[in-house]
């Protein structure tokens, strides 16, 4: 019988990750079941006990039990513990592991791209639970990164991650003029530009960029976002957030079914698959 696997969160109906694990175990022939599951914030320990007897090999977790899974791990890979959150748990002999893949699969995603971070100067806008591991990943990557955010105390807590590497500044014009000239990478890990939500009073910022920069949106919904379709016609290189959420899925299934995945093998049906998906 195959076992069950499930991403929990509220809102969570409109995750893509049963789409992507259940198409990587078809390819794959893993004997898993994905499946959705909307827990309300206080019912995490109904959760666990359910998916602890029924069995259940692991879960994701999106909004909002990254965090709040924490104190209910018996054990937590050195990653999740530096950024305080997991969005991979695995299950054995009724015990909990926390991982998390976001981290690691964004670099996964750069690389793939052909961007490796080693001494690259990377301006990262945001400063929530994405930026965090986008800039932990791009820091042990060997990258300078530059935060800024709305709120200069969250990015200086998102810098504080790796001291050496990571400086925050304050998101205004001034400090725009002065990073962005020299940026390799250019990430946005706000929620600006996503369906829904707000959008940036003005892209002007893009013209200092150089011609070489890479431009990043952690977004997916919509793909193109405003950001990138301006960098796009500026000529400069851009990437959104589906290969993003596709690595960050492949490192979640390895340490499911405690196997390695070469991405060749299962990237083309994952693109397939989420070209027919509906929007969301
Ligand atoms: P979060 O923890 O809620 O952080 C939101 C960030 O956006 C904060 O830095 C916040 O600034 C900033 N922000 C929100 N409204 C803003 C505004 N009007 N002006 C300026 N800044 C604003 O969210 P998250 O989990 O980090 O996610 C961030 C984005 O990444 C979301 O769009 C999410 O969809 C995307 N994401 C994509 C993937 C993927 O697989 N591709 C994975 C994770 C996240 P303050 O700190 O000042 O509030």
């Amino acid at each position: 019988m195959s076992r069950t696997l499930c991403v929990i969160g509220d809102p969570v109906t409109h995750s893509k990750s049963p789409l992507l694990h259940n198409t990587m175990c078809q390819v794959l022939g893993l004997d898993f079941a994905y499946h959705c599951q909307t827990v309300k914030a206080n019912a995490l320990e109904d959760f666990l006990t359910q998916a602890k007897a029924q069995g259940y090999a692991g879960f994701n977790a999106t909004m909002p039990f990254k965090e709040l899974l924490l104190p209910y791990l018996d054990g937590l890979d050195p990653l999740a513990m530096t950024l305080g959150a997991v969005n991979t748990v695995c299950i054995k002999d009724g015990k909990l592991y926390g991982y998390n893949t976001d981290c690691p699969g964004y670099i996964a995603a750069l690389r793939e791209r052909g961007f490796d971070p080693k001494e690259k100067k990377v301006v990262l806008l945001g400063a929530g639970g994405a930026a965090k591991a986008v800039a932990l990943g791009l820091c042990e990557g060997g990258a300078a990164v530059t935060v800024l955010n709305r709120t200069l105390e969250k990015a200086q807590a998102v810098a504080h991650l790796c001291p050496d590497r990571a400086v925050a500044l304050p998101w205004d014009d001034k400090t725009l003029a002065q990073v962005l000239p020299h940026a390799d990478l250019l990430v946005n890990a706000t929620s600006l530009g996503m369906a829904g939500q707000g959008q940036f009073a003005s892209f002007d910022f893009l013209r200092l960029l150089p011609k070489t920069c890479l431009v990043s949106d952690l977004i997916y919904h919509p793909s193109p976002t405003a950001l990138l379709e301006k960098a796009g016609s500026r000529g400069l290189a851009t990437m959104d957030g589906l290969p993003l959420l596709i690595h960050q899925a492949i490192l979640a299934l390895e340490h499911f079914a405690g196997v390695k995945i070469d991405p060749a093998d299962v990237l083309p049906a994952l693109e397939g698959a989420l070209k027919t998906a509906p929007a969301g």
